[in-house]
């Protein structure tokens, strides 16, 4: 069964939207700054979708652009200038960042409590000892998803494939706080096809179109694609969609399904922390 991204997506959304109008009743309108140091065409389409979707939920968005000569004390400077700014609520760091930038000082300088995407150290830590943050939004849109499909975690054995900071690694502590049984893989596993074989939920979150084939998928196993390749045949997955459809119980398509719900738990935290600032 295909699972609908956009709809799990549009039933969280309508949830934030209710939460805006509360706001908006005690006059106060959740806004984030997106910071932005590249003039890469794939990262500029993901900010004005984010900027787009924020606006149609009542969010205020502001971009901030910088030169892709900037430098680690250019994207510092910006970040605290934001972090500083009262009317602001969270701060998104959009990467790439430039050639040489250093990427932890820049993140550093985002408050924990405007970090909306969890991208700081100090949410990472908090979210590894159960402490309140937020965990990066892709990261818990894959967590949506399942409970959206009713997929047993406690117990269940899942295989994500990736270790990023973004994806792979704070999933699997959301996972392991889910009681799930977690195995993590990335690019030195070995015998990959027989770990993911062994899942009964398998996480994809690696950068590589269609790595994921019928032989890693067992039957009846949950598929999740965090993937988004750009290909000469358009946006693909990290799973071969069609090689796996018929072998898993659920599976979410490229595009379709990771995305929108990750917009949609970006857009949540915005506004949970508009509400607690
Ligand atoms: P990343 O930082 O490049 O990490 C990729 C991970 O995959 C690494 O851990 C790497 O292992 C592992 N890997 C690479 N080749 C592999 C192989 N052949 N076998 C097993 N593991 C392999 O990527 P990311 O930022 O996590 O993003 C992963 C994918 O998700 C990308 O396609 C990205 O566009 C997509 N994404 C989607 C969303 C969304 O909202 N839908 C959000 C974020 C990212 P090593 O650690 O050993 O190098």
């Amino acid at each position: 069964m295909e699972i609908d991204g956009r709809a799990i997506a549009a039933t969280l959304t309508a949830g934030t939207a209710a939460q805006v109008s509360a706001l908006a009743a005690e006059g106060k309108t959740p806004k984030v700054g997106i910071l932005v140091a590249t003039e890469d065409e794939s990262t500029a389409y993901y900010v004005r979708s984010i900027v787009r979707a924020a606006e149609r939920a009542g969010i205020a968005a502001e971009v901030v652009s910088l030169a892709e000569s900037a430098s680690t004390e250019d994207l510092e400077a910006a970040c605290l200038q934001l972090a500083n700014d009262p009317s602001f609520h969270g701060i998104i760091a959009q990467t790439p960042f430039p050639d040489g930038v250093d990427a932890r000082r820049v993140t550093q300088a985002i408050p924990v409590a405007k970090d909306v995407d969890g991208a700081t150290p100090e949410s990472s830590g908090r979210l590894m000892h159960g402490l309140p943050a937020f965990a990066p939004a892709t990261a818990q849109a894959v967590i949506e998803i399942l409970k959206a499909e009713q997929v047993e975690l406690r117990g269940s054995r899942v295989v994500v494939v990736g270790r990023s900071l973004v994806v792979g690694k704070p999933l699997g502590m959301l996972l392991l706080a889910e009681d799930a049984t977690v195995t993590m893989c990335h690019s030195r596993t070995r015998d990959l096809e027989g770990v993911c074989r062994e899942g009964d939920i398998v996480v994809a979150a690696v950068g590589r179109a269609k790595l994921i084939g019928d032989g890693h998928i067992r039957d009846g196993a949950v598929v999740i694609d965090v993937g988004t390749n750009a290909t000469e045949a358009g946006l693909v997955g990290d799973v071969d969609f069609d090689a796996v459809k018929d072998r898993a119980s659920k599976i979410t398509p490229v595009p379709g399904g990771v995305g929108p719900v990750t917009t949609a738990c970006l857009l949540r935290n915005i506004v949970i922390a508009a509400a607690a600032n």
